[in-house]
């Protein structure tokens, strides 16, 4: 979807009137998607649509019948408990959807009245997971991440020879993908100490970060059907922000010769919203490999993926230690700023790749972009970056050092995106913290 149309006009104005407060992730040009219900209530979990500090419910909207067409079909899809339904139906729903709910949350629209019944106040509601993940596969598409972790292992030679032919990725767990805000205890595993003759089992001491986007999967392709690219996008429904939780020491003794697995498993944080890619649309930016790096095979290659294939998504990772939190309930010190624009493998070749095999994706399911690391090392994504593998540890205001993250830490992923001409939509945040780990 890299069309612009009525509903992407900055100028738009909604009767929510907290929708257009200066900094506000949620004008009436965003429109995400959640699952929620009224926090410490019994009631069915539904879809939302965020408009301002409001949600749009859709269930009760369904209820008013006051759509049409498409529009109507998709509304009854949202109106569930997650949004697989929402998600199988694909753009042509998902856009009616869209351009309905623009319409009837402008100024002067003649559905205000029906729809001002159906407003919920996100500061009284709960989120849930907002699909039903079948299954999760987390990439490698920065770069930058992918050459400042191998120089830790292989100083000389830092990046492998597949990395600019082949989008790198392994098979996560779906199980343990939580929503904002659940907390999780430190991980325990298997370590060996460098000069240690033996493994252990404790609680991790490495334990990091990995500022992600994750990909909603919309309509599936049938088993042993690739996806072509320029299909690709048809089958993406949106992103919403992701934190790979990762313990390095359990990583570095388990993950030769399959890859990660407990070190990575106990728990990935996604953020409740999900901003469509037609949302999306605006912030899209040329996809440009530096001078001398191959092109893309053939397969993952298109004239529409060069002119348009990136996004630039502005990310942001705080960190808000006990300290801090004593200090001031809402204080915490940004550790690292960039952009998804700097990605070397776009949204379409995830899905083309993921499925040339002949793989079935389904709806609901989720894909990580990878730790999205930029150019530059305050643009790293994680901690294993940021403090050169924990030899250069962060400072953080008030004195405090962090190399890995210690019990009690928060941290919050952000992501935006704004450019001139444009309205500023965001992401709202992803958010987890560290519990101590439990005795075993
Ligand atoms: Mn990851």
């Amino acid at each position: 979807m890299t069309t612009l149309n009525e509903t992407h006009d900055p100028a738009l104005r909604s009767w929510v009137t907290s929708a257009h407060a200066e900094g506000c992730d949620f004008p009436i040009q965003n429109l995400p998607f959640a699952v929620f219900r009224r926090r410490g209530s019994t009631e069915p979990l539904r879809g939302g649509v965020a408009i301002g500090g409001q949600i749009v419910d859709l269930a009760e909207l369904a209820q008013a019948r006051t759509f049409s067409g498409l529009a109507a079909e998709a509304l009854a899809a949202a109106a569930q408990g997650t949004l697989n339904a929402l998600m199988a139906l694909g753009p042509r729903h998902w856009s009616a959807l869209r351009l309905a709910l623009s319409r009837a949350l402008r100024v002067g629209a003649h559905e205000q009245a029906v729809v001002q019944v159906c407003l919920v106040p996100q500061s009284q509601v709960e989120y849930q997971l907002p699909a039903r993940i079948g299954d999760y596969t987390d990439f490698y598409t920065s770069i930058y991440h992918a050459t400042n972790v191998g120089r830790l292992f292989r100083p000389d030679n830092p990046l492998m020879p597949n990395y600019k032919w082949v989008p790198i990725g392994y098979h996560g767990r779906a199980s343990s993908v939580v929503i904002s805000g659940q907390n999780f205890a430190r991980p325990c595993g298997q370590t060996r100490a460098p000069d240690a003759a033996a493994p252990v089992l404790g609680p991790s001491k490495r334990l990091d970060i990995e500022l992600e986007l994750g990909v909603f999967i919309g309509p599936a392709n049938a088993l042993g059907e690739p996806v072509a690219m320029a299909e690709a996008e048809d089958h993406v429904f949106g992103l919403c922000l992701l934190n790979d939780w990762s313990a390095r020491d359990i990583q570095a003794w388990e993950y030769q010769p399959l890859g990660p697995f407990l070190s990575k498993n106990f728990a990935t944080t996604i953020s409740p919203w999900i901003v469509t890619l037609e949302a999306l649309a605006p912030y899209r930016t040329a996809f440009e490999r530096p001078a001398g790096d191959p092109a893309p095979l053939p397969y993952l290659d298109s004239a529409r993926n060069q002119a348009a294939g990136a996004l630039d998504i502005r990310l942001s990772v705080g960190l808000q230690t006990p300290a801090m939190r004593a200090r001031d309930a809402g204080a915490e010190a940004t550790i690292c700023q960039t952009s998804y624009r700097h990605a070397y493998w776009t949204l379409a070749q995830m899905v083309t790749h993921h499925s040339v095999n002949g793989c079935n994706l389904q709806p609901g399911d989720l894909l990580g972009t990878g730790t999205l690391s930029g150019p530059t090392m305050d643009q790293a994504g994680a901690l294993l970056e940021l403090t050169v593998g924990g030899k250069n540890p962060l400072e953080l205001p008030g004195g405090e050092k962090r190399t890995f993250l210690e019990d009690g830490d928060a941290v919050v992923l952000r992501g935006w995106c704004e450019k001139p001409g444009h309205a500023r939509i965001g992401f709202g945040e992803c958010r987890g913290q560290v519990l101590p780990a439990r005795a075993l």
